[in-house]
């Protein structure tokens, strides 16, 4: 059968609107809009078979029920459901009535097409709406990672609008101890600060461990400026509540969710999140992220600078700690598992690359150590030797018991690249 034979019997099974009948033959011609190819299909066959032209009006149409003239409204409400939502990107779905999805497999079968031939009700509402969405908001249909995505569901008769999160990357310096980073809820309340109707004594009701964190200086702010719901901190790992972290800081991302706001002024918001954070801790060069600028923070394999204050059990001299530090430079350490360690852990040896190591005394039982090493690294069983578990350590190579008293955290950098990738920001 030919193309305007199978439009011709289509066209007999009822009223089908422009758009459905093209629908059917989506994959020729390309350049048309499935209404232009319906109607010509249409004034084809009237002409070959020299009867009058009769349209179809598509409120009258059986499969679609009159829905393929409501592009315009739908994209409308669509519109006006981020009237106050800045976004830059957006993609458009559609929940198909169930009964339109039988009625274009009856269609297709009329002449013995596959089900799902040309192209579904689904697609076309999507692609077509969406176009008049861009328009009337002057965005960018993205199908990866939109900011905003809408989802028409007919059956309900609404536009369900979901916003996604927005992101900003920076470093982190931690200018004073004691400061975790995320917020810690105090294990015995639960983060509530109540047991039954009395304050929780352990946290002193306030229901954390500790009062500032890294995370509560800086997530805050971004989440206020960004006019979002909820803020998640999520840092190229950690260092100890006691350490500092120092020198070119730790990189971080915030992300906020349902933001109203994306271009946010980040040299401003820099400077009032270190107003804010008074000297405790110090952010630099934020900027807009890309979303997976968070697998990329969380994930990337990063060597680590230390600084640590070391006190040896009996005094040692300057030559001897300058030869201990040149044999641990550049050397690869095993490490089994250290006691302190989470006992849940596997137990295993690790092994691990010192790329630097120097250092001086500050008296005769006393030094500070500057160590880069890799990743995963254990830094203070580096020095004690963790009872024979690290091997070499500073202690056994000295000949002396070793700790470390102050550990701080100096720079943590990507092994292979560097975090701040420009294909990971927004
Ligand atoms: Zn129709
Ligand atoms: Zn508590």
């Amino acid at each position: 059968m030919s193309l305007l034979d199978d439009a011709r019997q289509l066209a007999a099974t009822g009223p089908v609107c422009d758009a459905c009948l093209g629908r059917v033959f989506a994959d020729r011609s390309f350049g048309l809009t499935n209404a232009e190819r319906g109607r010509s299909l249409r004034v084809a066959a009237a002409l070959d078979d020299d009867e009058p032209f009769d349209p179809v009006d598509t409120e009258d149409c059986w499969v679609c029920e009159g829905r393929c003239a409501a592009f315009d409204d739908w994209a409308e409400r669509a519109a006006e459901s981020v009237t106050d939502i800045e976004f830059d990107t957006y993609q458009v779905g559609t929940r198909t009535p169930p009964l339109v999805e039988e009625n274009e497999r009856m269609l297709r079968e009329e002449i013995g097409a596959d089900a799902d031939a040309g192209e579904l009700f689904k697609s076309e509402f999507n692609r077509e709406v969406g176009k008049l969405v861009g328009r009337l908001t002057d965005t960018e249909v993205d199908f990866q990672r939109p900011d905003v995505q809408f989802l028409i569901d007919f059956d309900a008769d609404r536009v369900e609008t979901e916003i996604n999160s927005a992101f900003v990357y920076g470093r982190y310096r931690k200018l004073e101890r004691d400061i975790p980073q995320t917020e810690w809820p105090c294990r015995e309340c639960d983060g509530s600060g109540r047991q039954g109707s009395q304050p929780c004594d352990h946290c002193g009701g306030s229901g954390y461990l500790y009062d500032d964190s890294v995370e509560g200086f800086v997530a805050p702010l971004v989440e206020d400026v960004m006019d979002g719901v909820d803020a998640v901190f999520h840092g190229a790992g950690r260092e100890d509540v006691d350490a500092l972290m120092l020198g070119t800081g730790r990189p971080f991302v915030v992300e906020v969710k349902e933001p109203r706001r994306r271009a946010i002024d980040t040299d401003r918001l820099e400077d009032d999140i270190n107003a804010f954070a008074d000297g405790a801790v110090e952010v630099e060069g934020l900027r807009r992220a890309a979303y997976d600028m968070v697998e990329r923070v969380k994930r990337l394999d990063a060597s680590k600078t230390y600084r640590a204050v070391v006190e040896f059990d009996d005094p040692i001299d300057a030559d001897a700690l300058d030869d201990a530090l040149a044999k641990l430079d550049g050397a690869t350490i095993e490490q089994y598992t250290p006691q302190r360690v989470d006992h849940r852990r596997a137990n295993l040896t690790r092994t691990r690359e010192v790329y630097a190591a120097s250092g001086e005394l500050d008296d005769d039982q006393h030094a500070t150590v500057e160590i880069h090493g890799a990743g995963g690294l254990y830094i203070k069983e580096l020095i004690s030797g963790d009872d024979g578990r690290t091997e070499p350590s500073l202690a056994d190579l000295l000949g002396v018991g070793a700790r470390v008293t102050a550990l701080d955290v100096l720079a943590v950098e990507g092994e292979d690249e560097p975090f701040a990738d420009e294909d990971y920001f927004a």
